[in-house]
């Protein structure tokens, strides 16, 4: 029999934190707690695995499972010393979701189980508080019906339809009529009366009775957690964050604690430093009596935790540090306790019931990239953790963020702050302004900028937090769900500006009397919590040396070297700053397009257009200053870093003129008429030019292209040599399939390396040819390209091209089938293909070596600046990787990691061996 449920209390504890995947991060941590003797309601976890049976078995429970529940059941009631169902003394129960990694408020959880006809007279008695009891009953219907009764059993209301929602609204009407602020003003008789109105609502809507009965109650808990896992919200999150389906969801079965129990009662969330800022200072939000939901739920403005983390928004409401100094000296203790015992910031929850603290959660926090940023420098400084760690603690993706714009504090000081909220989620950003979420996608998919603004932060918008450049909400706090999963995604977000009345029926927002519409720009400083009117300049955020600092420490664990792709000398010079180790592919076409392009591409198309080899000499020969400048520049720039330049890439019909005056321009040129421009022109076109006449081929076909580009790479490596700079040129040949290509090029290079040598009187210029890896038939016969190249470079865009037999250009039109259908996991051109390419990449690379030992291996395609993709290339015995400049940084740190896991999974391999 599986042991499908583990049980955690203060005497005897089954799991432990190491158990994540089994019992969910919540389950594994409780147990974690209790094992510290720290104070946590006993209770019991059960399995992810079970989660996946439940499923496997048409949603019904796994067998053997109920035992093993009633079981650990008794173990509970014994150790809290009440009985669950019993009528003079019961045990209420809370059934909470937690899957493998934490996906905050993405699934459901249901509190106050056990309570019913039977029960509610004892607890009643027992505790004298009969606002209590009906304060925890009305919410028990609230969650079970619409967590059980309707999301579980699949029911999809219209808008505004749900059964929460029509609850909420009796409430809502109770307490206007009876002129209430909050819902700690409702009375015994208030509550007793919506506790009848909400059952009669179930029946209503639902059309089955609300469950009277306990154990009843808890299945049907237990049943629509594990159902959670598939509800909407959840999935959409997995898809975002691709957390596997397979994973499931464990259920935490736990004896409720009372922080709705009377003003010695409250309950709250905090964190060990500020995920915002990383600023080490316990930080967090308590309110009294009430229940957990309402901290994260964002009803009430929540109290700040104590005095030194204040803000503008709770400024005046008591702290826990003021309200209930003993109280707040244990929770300080113990968050103090938990952190060291994890190294790590913890994101908790607590609750006190009548003067007595208890634990119900701690798990790693989500924090910005620069609040992951400042605390692993400041941990490593605490002695808390090592160097290695330090550099894992921040995802290669947090590093985007940091790299990300920040208001402009020069503009900023002129402009005028419109409202003011908190600071949730750091960065600037501009955009249009929409109202809903959908929208939010919908504007993104057309490529424009908006920043959400909403009513409250609500977990159903995930799809429109993920698409919006900025999140704007006018209530919630710091704590709040969305907040927490905004700060995850390193997203600008300013949550409870509360000068913003938010109009999404009409699309519209008003703060001090001016109307914002849909479509109105606005620019958010989510470090401040600052929000403006119209458009402000943003600025790099790179300068900070903590950052510098922190990639020094990369640098020190990183293995696989980093390069850029870079076109240009500013491009080259930015890669530089981003700590390039040399540039992996620069294309000479560049030069043809855009800026500056006028003259050069005129020579080109003199010389593709030219009939005769000494028409085309001549046009080569002026395009070659061209060419030797750009290249000579770049080479500078670089200061004896090796540059990788490949050879004209394109099929040449994408330069020929299309417009009659550049066609008349070129006949006038070449002394013929338009008629035979276009002829000319016309004899060039291919049907698929992709696998037509380009790359090697037109080095091939017209050696004296391959030769001015050849020259003019010696020549400008020699100037500089020179004027005393170095330059190490690496000649890369593209689109190559066969050895005796790279022969026939070879024959040119070495040629042209005489002549430039004796024209310079030099005796060497240090250089090497190579070649592009771009079709399947190179990396199957690699070995004897590696004969005479000796560096290869991935193009693994072509190779995905080639090796799926998608045409890049054309993909639009079924890639997004194939990935909603999960026949790929994810976009080829994006991440490398590991399971395919990538197996043409390893033999390439094992061929390669076979032949010529110290053969270079790089890779240049889009995929070298994508962390997944540059972990495989470690792992695959790459020299380097090359990516945009911008991602240097990025694959810098992927490098690290790499490396780092790398070395502890030996370790962990080594210890397995010596048990
Ligand atoms: P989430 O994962 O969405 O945070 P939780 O399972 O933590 O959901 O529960 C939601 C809220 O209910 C939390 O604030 C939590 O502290 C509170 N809660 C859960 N179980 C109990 C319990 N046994 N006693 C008191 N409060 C509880
Ligand atoms: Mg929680
Ligand atoms: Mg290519």
């Amino acid at each position: 029999m599986k042991k499908y449920v583990y049980f955690f209390g203060s005497r005897k504890t089954d799991g432990k934190a190491e158990m994540k995947n089994l019992l969910g991060g919540k389950g594994a941590n409780l147990a974690e707690m209790s094992r510290l003797g720290i104070p946590v309601p006993a209770g019991f976890t059960i399995t992810t695995d079970c989660c996946n049976d439940y499923f496997a078995n048409r949603a019904r429970f796994p067998e053997g499972m109920k035992e093993q529940v009633k079981k650990a059941l008794k173990l509970v009631e014994e150790e809290m010393g009440m009985r669950f169902g019993d009528r003079d003394n019961s045990l209420l129960l809370s059934s909470r979701s937690g899957a493998r990694s934490s996906m905050p408020g993405m699934m459901e959880t249901v509190l106050n189980i056990g309570l019913c006809s039977k029960t509610i007279p004892g607890l009643i008695k027992k505790t004298g508080n009969e606002r209590f009891v009906f304060d925890s009953y009305r919410r028990l219907i609230t969650m079970y019906s619409d967590v059980v009764m309707e999301k579980a059993e699949g029911i999809e209301p219209e808008e505004g339809k749900g059964i929460r929602v029509q609850l909420e609204a009796i409430m809502d009407g109770l307490k206007r009529s009876k002129g209430y602020k909050n819902d700690t003003d409702l009375k015994v008789e208030d509550l007793k009366y919506l506790c009848d109105e909400y059952k009669k609502k179930v029946m209503e809507v639902l059309d089955r009775p609300f469950p009277d009965d306990p154990m009843g109650q808890l299945w049907g808990s237990i049943g629509a957690v594990f159902k959670s896992w598939n509800g909407k919200r959840a999935v959409a999150y997995r898809r975002i964050e691709g957390i596997p389906d397979t994973w499931g969801t464990a259920v935490n079965v736990q004896a409720m604690v009372f922080g709705n129990m009377g003003d010695s009662s409250a309950t709250g969330v905090a964190f060990t430093r500020n995920p915002a800022t990383g600023d080490k200072r316990f930080y967090g939000e308590w309110l009294p009596n009430a229940q957990g939901e309402d901290v994260v739920a964002g009803i009430r403005t929540p109290n700040p935790i104590n005095e030194a983390t204040k803000n503008e928004q709770n400024m005046h409401l008591p702290s826990l540090e003021k309200a209930m100094p003993g109280l707040y000296r244990q929770l300080h203790d113990i968050q103090r306790r938990l952190e060291r015992h994890y190294r790590d910031m913890q994101d908790i929850e607590f609750t006190i019931q009548e003067g007595k603290l208890y634990m119900l959660q701690t798990r790693i926090g989500k924090r910005t990239g620069t609040a992951a940023l400042n605390m692993a420098m400041d941990m490593l400084k605490e002695g808390l953790i090592s160097e290695p760690i330090a550099v894992m603690r921040l995802k290669p993706e947090q590093l985007d963020e940091l790299l990300h714009p920040i208001v402009d504090p020069r503009a900023e000081k002129t402009a005028t702050i419109i409202a003011r909220g908190l600071p949730a989620g750091p960065g600037g950003a501009s955009g249009h302004i929409v109202f809903r979420a959908e929208d939010a996608v919908e504007w993104e998919k057309n490529g424009k900028k908006v920043i959400l603004v909403r009513e409250e932060t609500n977990p159903e918008d995930v799809a429109g937090m993920r698409a919006a450049e900025g999140i704007l909400t006018a209530r919630g706090g710091m704590t709040s769900h969305a907040a927490l999963v905004a700060r995850g995604w390193g997203k600008c977000c300013i949550v409870g500006a509360g000068a913003i009345h938010v109009d999404p029926v009409d699309g519209k927002m008003t703060v001090d009397g001016k109307t914002y519409k849909e479509g109105d720009i606005l620019t958010l400083n989510g470090t401040k919590g600052y929000v403006y009117e119209g458009r402000i300049g943003m600025i790099d955020a790179t300068e900070n040396p903590r950052f510098q600092n922190f990639m020094k420490l990369v640098d020190k664990y990183r293995k696989l070297g980093v390069r850029a792709n870079a076109d240009t000398p500013a491009d080259a010079a930015t890669a530089r700053n981003f700590g390039a180790e040399g540039i992996g592919l620069f294309r000479t076409e560049h030069m043809f397009y855009g800026e500056n392009s006028e003259k050069p591409l005129f020579l080109l198309r003199q010389m593709i257009l030219s009939n005769t080899v000494e028409e085309r000499k001549s046009a080569l020969d002026k395009l070659f200053s061209y060419v030797k400048g750009d290249i000579k520049a770049t080479l500078k720039v670089m200061q004896g870093l090796p540059v990788t330049i490949r050879l004209l890439d394109p099929p040449l019909h994408e330069f020929v003129p299309q417009e009659e005056v550049q066609q008349k321009e070129l006949a006038d040129s070449l002394g013929i008429d338009v008629k035979e421009i276009v002829i000319r022109g016309e004899l060039l076109h291919e049907l698929n030019p992709m696998m037509g006449h380009r790359g090697v081929r037109l080095g091939i076909t017209y050696p004296e292209v391959s030769e001015m580009q050849i020259r003019a790479i010696f020549e400008a490596a020699a100037e500089l040599i020179k004027e005393k700079t170095k330059a190490i040129p690496e000649i890369m040949i593209p689109v190559t399939c066969d050895v005796n290509e790279l022969k026939e090029q070879d024959k040119i290079i070495k040629r042209i390396y005489k002549e430039v040598l004796s024209k310079f009187n030099l005796r060497k210029i240090d250089y090497k040819m190579g070649t592009m890896i771009e079709i399947p038939r190179a990396c199957l016969l690699a070995d004897e390209m590696a004969e005479e190249a000796e560096f290869f470079s991935f193009g693994t865009n072509d190779l995905t091209q080639m090796g799926f037999g998608f045409s890049r250009d054309d993909i639009g039109g079924f890639l997004g089938a194939y990935l909603e259908k999960k026949i790929l996991k994810a976009d080829p051109f994006q991440t490398i293909d590991q399971e395919g390419i990538g197996q043409l990449i390893e033999m390439a690379i094992t061929k390669g070596r076979s032949t010529r030992k110290d053969l270079k291996v790089g890779i240049c395609g889009e995929q070298g600046g994508d962390p997944a993709s540059v972990k495989f290339c470690y792992k695959a015995g790459l020299t380097y990787v090359s990516c945009s400049p911008y991602r240097v940084p990025i694959a810098r740190l992927a490098a690290a990691h790499a490396t780092i896991e790398a070395s502890s999974g030996k370790k962990k391999a080594a210890k397995k061996k010596k048990r």
